[in-house]
């Protein structure tokens, strides 16, 4: 079932790693929303009036919308599209931000079922260090709340491969997101970006690199202690007990069409692929002017077929040989694939083709290396 996306493009303060879009002046969160509910109206038909399963709100930090504001959304939302009853609605906020007082009023007003906490860390080291605007009492005391309100589908994000988080300390991240029961957890590696703040401290030599060998060793631990307290590893990235992955996100990873409303939102109707600007004032004029300020690409053949490989390698199911031979990439798939194979870092099983404990340590470079530049071939 398709989803739909909402960019909320607003943060309290940068975190050092982050290159998402955001803006830390909340001056214009007003016209924003505005813009949001014109964009939703012009995009009503962009999903062919098919049903939504899945609403996610995004950013930069959507709870740093007043419920208010939210409720005008939802309003909108419901005006445009039918939405499934068991939809799953999920709502990104950051532990700072989930007061008693806000999680009653998401229970009571919205019809937000689902949270993605931006944990990243239980350390107050680690949190400094990244530039996060909460602390390690908030990180705790943000869970206790939401379940206390009644939010059972949690998700949270943890970051490992930091200087400042010895692998003593991810263990103890891990311990404790599992004894909160969380069914659903998103674990990254550092990464350092261009263009962010540590980039830069990076590039003067004011901060390490990332040490590779030992976010090998902390992804190494991940595995073992989620696998241990009975979480499937069904995304490289992503950690859940039985059934509870995430509706939204599996959807992007399957290749199903989603809808993304506002700035640097992008969208996918099953063969071309669009972006919003990433600026928030020219996105707010566009739409102010009726127009959405997007470009857009229609997907190559190749890239369909690289985007499927990239993505369903991710994934516990793996890729599907029958789907890379509509495609029209069989050949090459199976070619490029065979020193995996032989390297055990990719198996298969049936039609599909699967990253090993080993092939998920190299994932990204597995994929470039099965990817097609030339012309779709037969077979
Ligand atoms: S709160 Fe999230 S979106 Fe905002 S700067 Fe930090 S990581 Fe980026």
């Amino acid at each position: 079932m398709p989803g739909l996306y909402l960019h909320i493009p607003f943060c309290k303060q940068a975190c050092y790693y982050c290159n998402f879009h955001f803006s830390t002046s909340l001056r214009q969160k007003g016209k924003m929303v505005e813009a949001i509910l014109k964009e939703l109206e012009l995009q009503r038909d962009f999903l062919g009036g098919a049903e939504l399963g899945s609403v996610y709100f995004g950013g930069g930090t959507p709870s740093l919308l007043e419920t208010s504001e939210l409720v005008q959304i939802f309003e909108q939302i419901h005006r445009l599209h039918r939405v499934a009853s068991d939809a799953e609605i999920t709502l990104e906020a950051n532990p700072d931000d989930l007061t008693t007082e806000k999680l009653q009023d998401l229970k009571q007003y919205t019809p937000v079922n689902r949270l993605s906490i931006g944990i990243q860390s239980f350390a107050e080291e680690d949190l400094r260090w990244m530039n996060r605007a909460h602390t390690a009492t908030h990180a705790r005391a943000c869970l206790d709340e939401a379940l206390g309100a009644g939010f059972q589908d949690l998700t949270i994000d943890l970051i490992y491969g930091s200087p400042t988080t010895p692998n003593a300390q991810w263990a103890e991240n891990l311990r404790i997101a599992f004894d909160y029961g969380i069914p659903h957890l998103s674990c990254y590696c550092l990464t350092v970006e261009e263009g962010t703040a540590l980039g830069t401290f990076v590039r003067r030599g004011q901060q390490p690199p990332v040490d590779e060998e030992r976010a090998a060793e902390q992804f190494t631990m991940l595995t073992e202690a989620a696998s241990a307290r009975g979480y499937e590893h069904y995304e490289i990235s992503n950690f859940a007990l039985p059934g509870r992955y995430a509706r939204h996100n599996t959807n992007y990873w399957r290749n199903e069409p989603y809808l993304g409303v506002g700035p640097s939102a992008h969208s996918y109707n099953g063969s071309a692929r669009q972006w919003n600007i990433a600026n928030n004032a020219l996105y707010i004029k566009a739409l102010e002017e009726g127009r959405i300020p997007f470009e857009q690409e229609v997907l190559t053949p190749e890239q369909r077929y690289n985007e499927y490989v990239m993505t369903s390698l991710r994934t516990m199911w793996g890729a599907d040989v029958e789907r890379v031979t509509a495609l029209g990439f069989r050949a090459h798939f199976e070619r490029m694939a065979r020193p995996f194979l032989e390297s055990g870092d990719l198996f298969q099983e049936g039609a599909f083709f699967k990253l090993s404990a080993s092939g998920k340590l190299l994932a990204d470079r597995v994929a470039m290396e099965l990817f097609a530049e030339g012309k779709a071939q037969s077979g």
